[in-house]
């Protein structure tokens, strides 16, 4: 569960080339970090995965289904927005339960995963209290939250942090590298912070105007980075 494929995948606004044709292979279970310079194609690269963006060509496999143009719905993929994507007016319960109760579950059924999720995610005191109530990392979590309680097969984040201050931020990370130990679902993870891709990810895939550097793990691409692309954007010595 959750392998994605991408196989020549492209994507183009007008006559702008935003994908250019790309391969990937992500894995079960794996955690991938997307990272590039702003502009170069990350979050595109996420929608596409998620079908909110309609590919130009090429195809998508998930668990080596031909996925290319299903609807996001029907992907099992959970995008992880930014926490100011919570309804303001719902309690903490609510807002977790919402993509439960859009899909026609029972509320003895609903109750249980909220629960569940809550108590992952340390919410479980907070459930009745409001988003304007929480701290901007508690937040975050009811976002995750409400990731978490559809059970999907890949979580997809764009720059999920990128509205926290920096001591948040890395308390954060850890606690979504922690979530990827403890669910082992794959997840992919947009961001334009190096730190964060070379502390969290499993395999890193650097992108440069709508291409693919390297793919490779933290340490390979430290120790042998194709390019001074990637070496200057990694930081390595070379
Ligand atoms: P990143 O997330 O890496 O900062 P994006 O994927 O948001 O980059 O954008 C990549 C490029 O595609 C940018 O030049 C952006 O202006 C362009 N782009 C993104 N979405 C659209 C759109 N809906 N219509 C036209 N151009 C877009
Ligand atoms: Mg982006």
């Amino acid at each position: 569960m959750g392998q994605i494929t991408l196989k020549q995948v492209t994507k183009s606004f007008g006559n702008t080339d935003v994908i250019r044709p790309l391969d990937l292979e992500i894995g079960e279970g794996e955690f991938v970090v997307f990272v590039g310079p702003s502009g170069c194609g990350k979050s595109t690269l996420l929608r596409l995965i998620a079908g909110l963006e309609d590919i130009s060509s090429g195809q998508i496999l998930i668990d080596g289904q031909d996925a290319s143009h299903t609807p996001p719905a029907k992907r099992g993929l959970a995008m992880v927005f930014q926490s100011y994507a919570l309804y303001p007016h719902m309690s903490v319960r609510k807002n977790i339960a919402f993509p439960l109760k859009m899909a026609g579950m029972d509320q003895a059924a609903i109750d249980a995963k909220v629960n569940g999720a809550a108590k992952v995610l340390n919410l479980t005191d907070y459930l009745d209290r409001r988003p304007g109530q929480l701290s901007g990392g508690q937040r975050q979590r009811v976002a995750i939250g409400r990731a978490i309680v559809r059970e999907p097969k890949a979580f997809l984040f764009d720059e999920p942090l990128s509205n926290l201050d920096a001591a948040l931020r890395v308390n954060m990370r850890l606690e979504i590298s922690e979530l990827h130990q403890s669910l082992k679902t794959t997840m992919i993870y947009v961001t334009h912070d190096q730190v964060e891709a070379m502390t969290m990810a499993d395999k890193i895939v650097v992108l440069s105007a709508g291409r693919i550097e390297q793919v490779g793990s933290p340490l390979d691409l430290y120790r042998h980075p194709a390019n001074k692309f990637v070496a200057g954007f990694i930081g390595s010595p070379k």
